[in-house]
């Protein structure tokens, strides 16, 4: 049987041997509860969750007490709404570059909502940020693969309003870029661990300024004392984190760290992917050339069909809107193709399923 090529790295990007590892021996030889015991397990479990976050702190320019691990972008960018808890009278900017994510947590509440102006690139328009009170940025959209100018962006939303609240949605990006969060100055930026390489189950949420917001989950671990109905918080970031968290993920995910961190997919595979498919008139790209992402559409056939046969040929690739409808609807497609790739990926895997869309879509 012909060898599964995974071409899939933006849905989920595969584990490596280190992080697998790396979760089996915490299972085997050195799990425990954290926070809660002083015998030697559980004391090695909290140092291994301070020294993961440290690690996530360094990886993105940030301090310890910024960094609150969450299930992922989404369940971030719910938490950042738990936090901020707006009503109708407040103005959220979105664009249609997001991920039903980073939209739809924002639309639920019934906040005014506008949608930021993009130029013909579907890059932000930084001439024209809309006014808001928070403003969410796609660093990086799932569809376009593009990484915006999040630092001019910042600026600009903070030039309409200086007390804008700006949220970044950093789960493509993380993968190719370096996020900065002193210097883009953001007030919130969530990302997943397992599109970096780390389980499911894990994810980051950055907060710049941790001490002005009450906790938005109560529960065992983020109180100091409890006495009756009185209750004293926790630290930051520790009082933003009630229950047990996925201990097993977070040991993988600071190994999943050092690996993106040394090693980052190579998107020159996707430029010379894209290089040959050009050569056929009926391929046409949505994402556009150099892409950390390539998109595209077949003239006269369904992308589920495409994605069906190159199924069969044992090659995963996403098709259909990826949880980004609106993008789609703005680009006028029912639905796209999309090729992504990690550090695993090989050039000649890439010339297998070049050969392979060729011969599906001639
Ligand atoms: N935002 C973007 C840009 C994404 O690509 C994704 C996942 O595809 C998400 C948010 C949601 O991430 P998760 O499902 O890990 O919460």
């Amino acid at each position: 049987m012909n060898k599964i090529i995974y071409l899939d790295a933006a849905a989920s990007y595969l584990k490596s041997d280190a992080v697998i590892d790396s979760q089996v021996d915490f299972l085997r030889n050195n799990y425990a509860n954290a926070g809660r015991g002083i015998c030697a397990r559980a004391i090695g479990v909290d140092n291994m969750l301070n020294s993961v976050r440290k690690k996530v702190a360094d990886f993105i320019g940030a301090e310890f007490q910024n960094i609150v691990f969450t299930a992922g972008t989404t369940d971030g960018m719910n938490r950042v709404v738990s936090l901020l808890r707006p009503d109708n009278n407040v103005q959220v900017a979105l664009s249609v570059l997001d991920h039903h994510s980073a939209c739809l947590p924002w639309v639920a509440t019934g906040a005014k909502t506008v949608l930021c102006p993009l130029d013909s690139q579907y890059n932000f328009d930084i001439d024209n940020i809309s006014y808001a009170d928070v403003f969410v940025l796609t660093a990086m959209s799932n569809v376009i693969g593009v990484a915006q100018d999040v630092e001019a962006i910042i600026r600009a939303a903070r030039k309409k309003n200086p007390n804008v609240i700006v949220v970044v949605d950093a789960a493509q990006f993380v993968v190719h870029e370096k996020i900065d969060a002193k210097k883009w100055d953001a007030d919130f930026i969530v990302f997943s661990g397992h599109k970096i390489g780390a389980d499911t189950g894990v994810g980051i949420l950055y907060i710049k300024n941790p001490d002005d917001f009450m906790p938005d989950k109560f529960g065992g671990g983020m109180v100091q004392v409890v006495d009756g109905n009185n209750f004293v918080l926790n630290c930051v970031p520790e009082r933003f984190e009630a229950g047990t968290l996925p201990l097993t993920q977070i040991a993988g995910l600071g190994v999943a760290l050092e690996n993106i961190e040394k090693n980052r997919p190579d998107i020159s595979l996707l430029k010379y992917m894209r290089d040959e498919l050009s050569r056929l008139p009926q391929i046409q790209f949505v994402s556009p050339d150099g892409a950390a992402i390539l998109s595209f559409v077949v003239d006269g056939m369904h992308c589920l069909d495409v994605g069906a046969m190159l199924g069969a040929r044992n090659v995963c690739v996403r098709v259909g809107q990826m949880c980004a409808s609106w993008i789609h609807k703005a680009l006028g497609v029912p639905g796209t193709i999309r090729i992504s790739v990690g550090a695993y990926n090989t050039i000649e895997e890439i010339n297998k399923v070049i050969a392979i869309i060729k011969d599906i879509v001639k």
